[in-house]
């Protein structure tokens, strides 16, 4: 089921004013509501779990998660059983938002824990209970970062993007996405990093996954966090799907092209520069029309 998604990933070409070239990789185009780096990023974590004869995939989320959407529906295509972790005891007595309702529908068994339990989520002894009270389950981290991730994501680059680029951009949350493309990049590609949230932890985390150099990160574009905004933001998020028929959202690809597109206004890029934006998906947990903290 993955190997022939990569190759027909569609690519986007945008129209600049100045002598820069700029295509939008469409991986959002994969499915209709899974973020498409997260196929990536579970590829070889599903692998595993049917390699090493378990019965299913366990992994953590809050309720609008990408990841958890991802999960429950590549679980299911792989004939993998799925649990997800939810962030919110509360929430298990209240209505199923969309996405975990649909991740539901996908046979996720949905497990509710408070806030001060699902801090727990990287802690060893949590883990091993886990394990224990869900056996035959491969765990997954939150956010789907770990070694067969990164490995994953290098996927997302084809030989001839490492050709005719000479930046890639990405949207960043937990760094496992990017860290991938870095690996795979060419030596005198760049590239570039805007995070969706405020990240003093990201370049750490990124070095932890990648050894190469030839990349930078910038949260100048977060609007102050995660799943915050600004109207500047969601005012460039309106123009610009309404001037080149793209789609984004404002947890990770909109803070990404509004920062891409202020580099570019501030003359960032020398003359010529080729740029590859990974569209990376996210439209599932678009929060714009819901009630959302
Ligand atoms: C999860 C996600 C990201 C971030 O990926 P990381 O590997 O966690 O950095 C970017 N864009 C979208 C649409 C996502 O769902």
């Amino acid at each position: 089921m993955f190997d022939h998604i990569a190759q027909s990933v569609p690519y986007q070409h945008i129209q600049l004013p100045n002598s820069l070239l700029l295509d939008i990789k469409r991986l959002d185009l994969i499915h209709p509501q899974i973020s498409g780096n997260k196929f990536f990023k579970l590829k070889y974590n599903l692998l595993a779990a049917k390699q090493q004869a378990l019965s299913g995939v366990l992994t953590f989320g809050g309720a609008y998660s990408n990841h958890i959407a991802a999960t429950a529906y590549a679980a299911h295509l792989f004939g993998l059983k799925s649990i997800g972790i939810i962030r919110g005891e509360e929430l298990a007595d209240k209505p199923l938002n969309p996405t975990l309702a649909k991740a539901q529908s996908l046979g996720m068994h949905l497990h509710f824990v408070s806030r001060s339990k699902y801090r727990l989520r990287d802690d060893a002894n949590y883990l091993q209970q886990l394990h224990q009270q869900f056996p035959e389950t491969f765990i997954i981290p939150e956010g789907g970062t770990n070694e067969l991730a990164v490995q994953g994501c290098q996927e997302i680059l084809s030989q001839s993007d490492l050709e005719q680029y000479d930046v890639i951009c990405c949207a960043v949350g937990t760094g496992g996405t990017i860290s991938g493309l870095i690996e795979r990049s060419s030596a005198d590609q760049e590239v570039l990093g805007f995070s969706a949230l405020k990240g003093d932890f990201l370049p750490q985390e990124i070095r932890h996954w990648t050894k190469k150099q030839n990349w930078s990160l910038t949260d100048a574009y977060c609007c102050g966090g995660y799943a915050k905004t600004s109207p500047e933001l969601l005012a460039f998020i309106e123009n610009f799907e309404e001037q080149h028929a793209l789609p984004l959202e404002p947890i990770y690809t909109g803070k990404m092209m509004f920062g891409l597109f202020d580099l570019i206004k501030n003359n960032y890029f020398s003359k010529g520069t080729r740029i590859l934006a990974i569209h990376s998906g996210g439209l599932q947990a678009d929060i714009r029309n819901k009630s959302h903290q």
